[in-house]
């Protein structure tokens, strides 16, 4: 039996930290004390702050500390937000983290560095046109309905292989699996069975883990967490 050694700690039980540097500075030591628990390198992970519903006025300074990778979970928000921002700090990486319409393709593909939710056969489609037209392609995840929400979005784990199949049929390299699992319930048993979907099919890279279960998701595994209300506080 894998045992998971995160404290269950709540943000509640947390005492709220004043200062972005302050709440930067806690979420990139738990990152790396969760990483030494499993014995991998804190540089194993990436941390992408999950910018969504902030203005650029709340961003910045988080762009000022150094840190570059960041993530939106819609297309249009990031167009109104990011040029700007990508204007004044070049080195950023942004990250699509939420359901992309097939319409939005080329939107997607031209803004973004990685899009971590491709999860339909018409997507995967939309996606090598894109990259057809634009020369350039994103770091691609599969995100997949872990927990097998009918709400939610993401590939069925059954409809799993046949998407892969048919993304390297349209010569679409896949990077990684992606996942969200429900609410409320313990996080880890999902995150072990990405990591082994993962490993059944070679993949190297796993994002999970939000402000409430980074810890856990580095634990299992992760190679991007997805980080938010913990770095910019809760969402209005
Ligand atoms: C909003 C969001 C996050 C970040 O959530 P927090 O709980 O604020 O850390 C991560 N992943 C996805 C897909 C999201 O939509």
């Amino acid at each position: 039996m894998e045992k998971y050694e995160t404290p269950r700690k709540t943000h509640a039980a947390r005492a709220p930290l004043a200062t972005l540097a302050d709440r930067y500075a806690d979420v990139t030591q738990r990152i790396a004390k969760a990483a030494a628990r499993a014995k991998r390198a804190p540089d194993d992970v990436m941390l992408i702050a999950i910018s969504k519903t902030y203005d650029e006025a709340a961003i910045r300074p988080l762009l000022d500390l150094g840190h570059t990778m960041f993530g939106e979970n819609r297309v249009q928000e990031a167009q109104a937000k990011w040029p700007d921002l990508k204007a004044d700090y070049p080195d950023v990486a942004l990250h699509l983290v939420g359901q992309l319409q097939s319409n939005k393709a080329e939107d997607a593909v031209a803004l973004f560095d990685a899009i971590h939710s491709v999860d339909r056969p018409s997507l995967v489609d939309a996606l090598a046109k894109a990259r057809d037209k634009a020369g350039r392609l994103p770091l691609l995840f599969v995100q997949v309905n872990i927990g097998d929400e009918p709400q939610k979005g993401g590939c069925a784990i059954a409809d799993l292989p046949a998407l892969l199949e048919q993304a390297k049929a349209k010569d679409l390299p896949i990077a990684g699996l992606m996942c969200v699992p429900p609410v409320g319930t313990e996080a880890a048993p999902y995150f072990a069975l990405l990591r082994k979907l993962a490993h059944d099919h070679g993949f190297k890279l796993l994002s999970m883990g939000m402000s409430d279960d980074f810890e856990t998701a580095v634990e299992i595994g992760a190679t991007h967490v997805r980080v938010g209300s913990a770095l910019f506080g809760a969402r209005g």
